[in-house]
């Protein structure tokens, strides 16, 4: 009890309680290590991110290190194209590792020591076809059926082992299995598979040395283990692994040392998958344009989307880390990265669905350069100017001829201000045959200006513009989410064809201030009374491309309540 009272006092998570309980104990002589420990079979998600925020943050907290460790056992998959996406992403998120390990490198002492294994008659070469194998698993309640192979000779086990690995065994001819007990009421204990035979793919590393390769329940644990591991922390799938861990653990190990297995919920998010296999099948199916495609929830789709580091850790603080598997509302996401960009981004002027509104009171030749503020979270952000001139553009949808009472935007007879300008006041339109508004009217009042005597006049509409002669067209991406429903890995539906037909919508002809043709790739901007926008990758000088972030409204926030 006390030493939950003492952890609620400081916030601890559950974790962290563990690992101050470990130290405390004097276990592994102080010491802290953890690791993240990728498969490099595919890009990194923001469910990714929260393992490397657990991994990574306790090291840092405990005075500790945390290593990168790529847990590259299965060459079918892998692919150095990963390898550098995943090192590229962990920088990104602002982590360094102390080393980078692969557990190719380990395949040697991984190899020596199943040889021993073998040698105490506690591992054996199976022959049997992996369906038969499935077959005598039994049930948690009904014993598995032991192997005719189970109990062949030791001689026999070391020749076909080697056998294995040399290229003479068909793939899915012969596996090593740990001989524990067929009857154990944790099914991983039914002799679980130690390695298996892949001999039609090099590996990126080891290249056709290897065709004997070793499953991950044995590989992991040892892989903790050679490296000095203390807190090896996962997801809630492996809890079920965990005796079976310290199973292999226990065969090898040589002092007091030993690495703890600590698991955690799995972070999903509502309206998107988290499997890297399901991910690899959009991309190879063009489903979405890429790994770094906006809409995907990979750490490099969210940078492109214009997430920074900052609003996924914020994210990650705020779901926290439990013992029970749920689903976080994306919303959850969305609003931490308008709260972090809120207090970083430069608000500017860009209308996306521009219509002409000419103030005919206004000097032909006449150009107004008007000083307004980059950013009211942050007075550091200093100012900029922005040029005013007698033909803007306006969002077409700010405008309307009828316009009901409670409309506070332009329709003829009202006044509104145009931000960080004048009050204007609407006069009227010219449409064409078809009833299209092609030019609106209005006349502006010079006492309105910022530092003239009427320029606290309130009004109840703010609108915002960009001067015609002073802007830049752009192409703007409105993304949305990339499923229609909720939860798509839970639906019986192929979840290809739940994809949110609306999840990209492409305007060709937005019309955004000057400052902007300066902009970078990635550099993130408020489009004021529209959203959070970044720059896209495919973004040059000649064309100017804009992804939304985030839409202004938050309706995460308005639900709960704040
Ligand atoms: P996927 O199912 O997408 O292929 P994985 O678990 O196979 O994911 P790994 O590369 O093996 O991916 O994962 C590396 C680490 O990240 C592991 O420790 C794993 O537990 C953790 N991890 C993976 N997905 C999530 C998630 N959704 N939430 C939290 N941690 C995760
Ligand atoms: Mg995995």
């Amino acid at each position: 009890m006390e030493n939950i009272d003492e952890a609620q006092k400081k916030s601890l998570n559950f974790i962290e309680a563990f690992v101050e309980q470990d130290l405390k104990d004097g276990k592994n002589d102080g010491r802290i290590q953890t690791r993240f420990p990728p498969e490099p079979n595919g890009y990194l998600h923001i469910g990714h991110a929260k393992a490397i925020c657990l991994d990574f943050g306790i090291a840092e907290n405990y005075g500790g290190a945390c290593n990168l460790r790529f847990d590259d056992t299965n060459p079918v998959k892998e692919d150095v194209e990963y390898v550098d996406s995943i090192q590229e992403d962990i920088q990104w998120l602002g982590y360094k590792w102390k080393d980078v390990y692969y557990a190719s490198d380990y395949f040697q002492q991984l190899w020596d020591l199943a040889i021993e294994l073998i040698k105490q008659g506690k591992a054996y070469v199976d022959e049997q076809s992996a369906e038969t194998i499935a077959k005598q698993k039994g049930t948690p309640t009904i014993p598995g059926t032991e192997s005719p192979y189970r109990n062949r000779p030791i001689e026999e086990n070391l020749e076909l082992f080697k056998k294995m690995n040399t290229g003479e065994v068909p793939e899915g001819a012969m596996v090593l299995r740990a001989k524990i007990d067929m009857a154990s009421p944790n099914m991983h204990f039914r002799d679980p598979l130690m390695y298996r035979v892949i001999n039609s793919h090099p590996h990126h590393r080891t290249g056709w040395t290897w065709k004997a390769y070793p499953m991950y329940d044995y590989a992991h644990g040892q892989s903790d283990y050679f490296e000095g591991v203390t807190h090896s922390l996962c997801t809630l799938e492996f809890e079920v692994h965990r005796p079976l861990y310290d199973w292999f653990i226990d065969q090898f190990k040589d002092s007091d040392y030993r690495p703890r297995q600590i698991e955690f919920n799995r972070l999903n998010i509502t309206y998107t998958v988290m499997s890297k296999r399901k991910m690899l099948q959009l991309v190879q199916e063009g489903l979405v344009s890429g790994w770094d495609d906006p809409r995907m929830p990979t750490i490099c789709g969210l940078r492109r989307r214009g997430y920074s580091p900052e609003s996924i850790h914020n994210f990650i603080d705020k779901i926290g880390y439990t013992k029970f598997e749920a689903m976080n509302d994306v919303g959850l996401l969305e609003h931490s990265v308008r709260e972090s960009l809120n207090k970083t981004a430069t608000r500017v002027n860009a209308v996306l669905d521009p219509v002409k509104l000419i103030i005919t009171n206004y000097p032909e030749d006449q150009v107004d350069m008007l000083e307004t503020v980059n950013n009211p979270e942050d007075e550091s952000a200093g100012t900029r100017t922005l040029a005013f001139s007698k033909e803007l553009y306006i969002e077409r949808d700010d405008f309307m001829e009828d316009a009901p009472k409670k409309y506070f935007r332009m329709t003829p007879g009202q006044e509104v201000r145009l931000k960080s300008a004048y009050i204007v006041k609407c006069t009227g339109c010219k449409k064409d045959a078809e009833g299209n508004v092609e030019e609106i009217y209005c006349e502006y009042d010079l006492q309105t200006k910022s530092g003239m005597p009427e320029s606290n006049r309130k009004v109840k509409g703010t609108l915002h513009w960009v001067s015609a002669a002073h802007c830049l067209s752009a192409e703007v991406r409105l993304y949305d989410r990339l499923f229609s429903v909720e939860n798509p890995s839970a639906d019986e539906r192929d979840f290809r064809d739940l994809l949110n037909p609306n999840s990209l919508r492409v305007l060709n002809d937005c019309k955004v201030e000057v400052s902007l043709g300066d902009a970078k790739p990635l550099d993130q901007f408020q489009f004021q009374r529209i959203g959070y926008f970044n720059v896209d990758l495919d973004s040059t000088s000649d064309k100017l491309i804009f992804n939304r972030t985030a839409s202004l409204k938050d309706s995460w926030a308005k639900e709960q309540g704040k």
